[in-house]
């Protein structure tokens, strides 16, 4: 059984716009948009499952109801990433929240696939993680789309594969946001490219296009967010192009 800490502190990047860390254990950073304008809450990504309940008790502390959740939009398919979604459509089963991913990872949602979603390298399963998983139903979002919550939020979606098969990144374009899940982080690094489906041509090249988006917050799906994002991502840039694959 995982150790999670019994509440996720919540901060506030911009207005609106929260960030919830990761907790110690195969989770991911969360992010959400309290869209006033429509009364909802945005959800990014799903954690791992046994961190919901930290989540809700941190939204709980700064004045969110997760039952607000309307929109979950996914980053990939990696558990870390995605199965806090059972244990969420299981707490919120009379109002569900619509699921959101990029066709790949949509299919495998759809279907249930957990050989994709928990790579065999990691060694665990998900009866071992205590949760089912099981088809869901997930909207399907493509390459270009571009989706406007409100007057301020306005993202667009960019299909960026090398750490999984169906990773896309989020970007706000008024505000500079990008939400780049595991494709690069804060401190020059980026995501791991050995995972089935992984690539390093195809990350190199998703990251050296990422590198073109003016980016003031990156608020990727791992360690620190920055609020220095183009710097950022020039360093992973610089950095990811200095390997080379031997394999
Ligand atoms: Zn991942």
């Amino acid at each position: 059984m995982f150790f999670t800490n019994s509440v996720k502190i919540g901060k506030e990047v911009i207005e609106d716009l929260f960030f919830f860390p990761e907790s110690q254990m195969l989770d991911c950073n969360q992010y959400l948009i309290n869209n006033r304008e429509n009364d909802e809450i945005i959800l990014f990504d799903a954690g791992n499952g046994k961190s919901l309940k930290a989540l809700f008790e941190g939204m709980n502390n700064i004045g969110l109801d997760y039952k607000k959740i309307t929109k979950v939009y996914i980053t990939h398919e990696h558990v870390d990433h995605v199965l806090g979604l059972y244990e969420l459509l299981d707490v919120m089963k009379n109002n569900p929240p619509e699921i959101f991913a990029y066709e790949k990872t949509a299919k495998i949602l759809q279907e249930g696939n957990e050989s994709e979603i928990i790579p065999r390298d990691l060694g665990i399963s998900s009866s071992m993680l205590g949760i089912e998983i099981r088809p869901i139903k997930v909207v399907n979002i493509k390459e270009n789309d571009q989706f406007r919550l409100n007057s301020e939020f306005t993202f667009k979606i960019f299909y960026t594969p090398g750490h999984s098969l169906g990773s896309i990144i989020y970007y706000e374009i008024n505000k500079k946001i990008l939400i780049p899940g595991d494709l690069v982080f804060a401190g020059g690094s980026f995501g791991r490219y050995d995972f089935p489906g992984g690539s390093l041509t195809k990350l190199q090249d998703s990251i050296e296009f990422t590198n073109k988006l003016d980016v003031e917050y990156l608020l990727p799906g791992h360690m620190n967010i920055s609020d220095n994002g183009n710097e950022q991502i020039e360093y992973s840039n610089k950095m990811v192009h200095s390997i080379r694959d031997y394999f």
